[in-house]
C-alpha cells in the first residue's frame, strides 16, 4: 500500500510529497521532505494509519535535493529508521546515511524494493519498483495529460536524465507516483512509452 505525503513549498513548484510504502506492521518513507516540520508530519500521518514511529524501518531518499532530504536527519531522530540513498548521492549528506544503494538492489522490505538507477537529475537519482508501482521521485513529473520529463533547470545533466528515462520502457508497472505534480498517474508505463515517444521524436 502506498499513501502519499503533500509537504507545502514556496517556488515553482507549491508541493513536494513524501510516499509511505506499508502494510500492517512496518512502514518505509519515500523521501523525507524539506525540513523538520516534515518529518513530524510524517510520523503524524503513519499514528493515522495505526502504526508507530518505531515502525517505520528504512527511509529511502530518491536524490539528494533539499526539498526530499531535508527533514531526514529530524526523522531519523524521532523515529530511529535507517537511510537508505544511491552511492552516487550519498556524500552530500553525510554521516546521516545508512546505506548506499546501488542500481538493480532489490530491498528486502515489504516483498521487495527494487532500486533503478536514474541519473541525470542528480548523479544518484533513483527510481522505485514496488509491487506494480513506479515511484519516480523526480525523474518524472505528473500533469493531467501524463507524465513530463524534470524541468531542466533543475537538472544536473539534463540530456543524461532524458535517456536515463529509457531504463525504464523494460520494466512492468501500472501506476505511477511523482513528488511534483499529480500524486499519481494512472496507466503510467502507457503513459511513459508516450513520453518516449515524443521525446524520440522530438530529438
Ligand atoms: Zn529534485
Amino acid at each position: 500500500m502506498i499513501r502519499a505525503i503533500r509537504h507545502r513549498l514556496l517556488g515553482l513548484f507549491d508541493i513536494a510529497k513524501s510516499f509511505l510504502l506499508y502494510d500492517e506492521e512496518m512502514a518505509v518513507a519515500v523521501d523525507a521532505g524539506h525540513s523538520r516540520w516534515c518529518a513530524r508530519k510524517i510520523v503524524d500521518t503513519l499514528g493515522e494509519m495505526g502504526l508507530r514511529r518505531g515502525d517505520l524501518k528504512l527511509c529511502i531518499l530518491t536524490h539528494r535535493h533539499w526539498d526530499h532530504s531535508g527533514g531526514v536527519g529530524a526523522l531519523k531522530d524521532m523515529t530511529g529508521c535507517e537511510v537508505a540513498i544511491h552511492e552516487g548521492d550519498a556524500d552530500a549528506l553525510g554521516s546521516v546515511v545508512d546505506h548506499r544503494l546501488r542500481d538493480g538492489e532489490v530491498i528486502p522490505l515489504l516483498g521487495g524494493i527494487r532500486v533503478i538507477h536514474v541519473p541525470g537529475h542528480t548523479p544518484g537519482s533513483i527510481c522505485l519498483l514496488y509491487g506494480d508501482s513506479l515511484i519516480a521521485g523526480d525523474a518524472l513529473i505528473g500533469g493531467r495529460r501524463g507524465l513530463k520529463p524534470p524541468a531542466s533547470i533543475y537538472c544536473d545533466d539534463y540530456e543524461k536524465a532524458l535517456r536515463s528515462l529509457e531504463k525504464l520502457r523494460g520494466l512492468d508497472f501500472e501506476a505511477v507516483y511523482v513528488s511534483h505534480g499529480v500524486d499519481r498517474v494512472e496507466r503510467g508505463k502507457e503513459a511513459l512509452i508516450e513520453l518516449l515517444n515524443r521525446l524520440g521524436s522530438a530529438s
